[in-house]
């Protein structure tokens, strides 16, 4: 769990989430609108909708609302092209309202919630700042899931692709080839992030999973660069 601090977001900036969003949340239609089955506050009984968070009369921290999405909580559309400063500022417009620490005075049952929305902040945070946990976040909401461990019907081309290149990392000895490597990685994931936003676009969920499969191969080449990156 992160605690919140002024260089939170610097060091949130640098990091790569895996590719796979959490299941929890994922009712697929559901509401984007916050609050739609919120229950009444838990503590004075008020049935105001208040901003999701705090009960418009007694100020008390309310449960998240499982209902709400994370492209609703981040304050985003519902669409690939999201806008990541606006995020950023979101996050941590957020954690200043829900951060543990500024709980620690306050009844468990508070403290409780505030873990709780802190870790669906982080993790909505998360899902979509990448593209690629972003793209299957969104394909998920549309109810598409790319299955863990199959072949998604890759054509050869693309597994070579993937072989030659997974064997140029093998193979680099020098810093240099390992940023080759990487660069080569980076300027696909590009071209893939560029594609998968227009197959958003046109609503083409098919193409939008095919592309993200791709990515996700591509990803797990990124993981391998960074640790080969990493000075022994
Ligand atoms: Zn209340």
């Amino acid at each position: 769990m992160w605690v919140w601090k002024a260089g939170a977001s610097l060091r949130l900036r640098g990091l790569q989430p895996a590719g796979v969003p959490g299941r929890r949340l994922l009712r697929s239609h559901a509401a984007s609108q916050a609050g739609s089955n919120w229950a009444r506050c838990w503590h004075c009984g008020d049935t105001g909708r208040g901003d999701g968070f705090f009960c418009p009369r007694c100020r008390a921290l309310q449960p998240p609302d499982p209902t709400r999405d994370y492209f609703s909580l981040m304050d985003c559309n519902r669409s690939f092209k999201i806008d990541t400063t606006k995020l950023q500022n979101r996050y941590q417009q957020l954690q200043r309202l829900i951060h543990p620490d500024f709980f620690s005075q306050k009844s468990q049952t508070e403290k409780d919630f505030s873990e709780k929305h802190s870790t669906l902040v982080n993790d909505a945070y998360k899902t979509l700042l990448a593209p690629l946990s972003r793209g299957l976040y969104l394909l998920k909401l549309h109810g598409i899931e790319i299955p863990e461990g199959t072949d998604y019907e890759m054509d050869n081309q693309f597994l070579m692709e993937i072989m030659e290149i997974n064997e140029k990392l093998a193979e680099a000895e020098s810093e240099d080839a390992v940023a080759d490597v990487e660069s080569t990685v980076q300027a696909k994931q590009k071209e893939f992030t560029d594609n998968v936003k227009m197959a958003f676009e046109q609503d083409d969920f098919e193409k939008a999973k095919e592309i993200l499969t791709k990515m996700k191969y591509f990803s797990n080449v990124e993981e391998k660069v960074k640790l080969k990156k990493i000075p022994l």
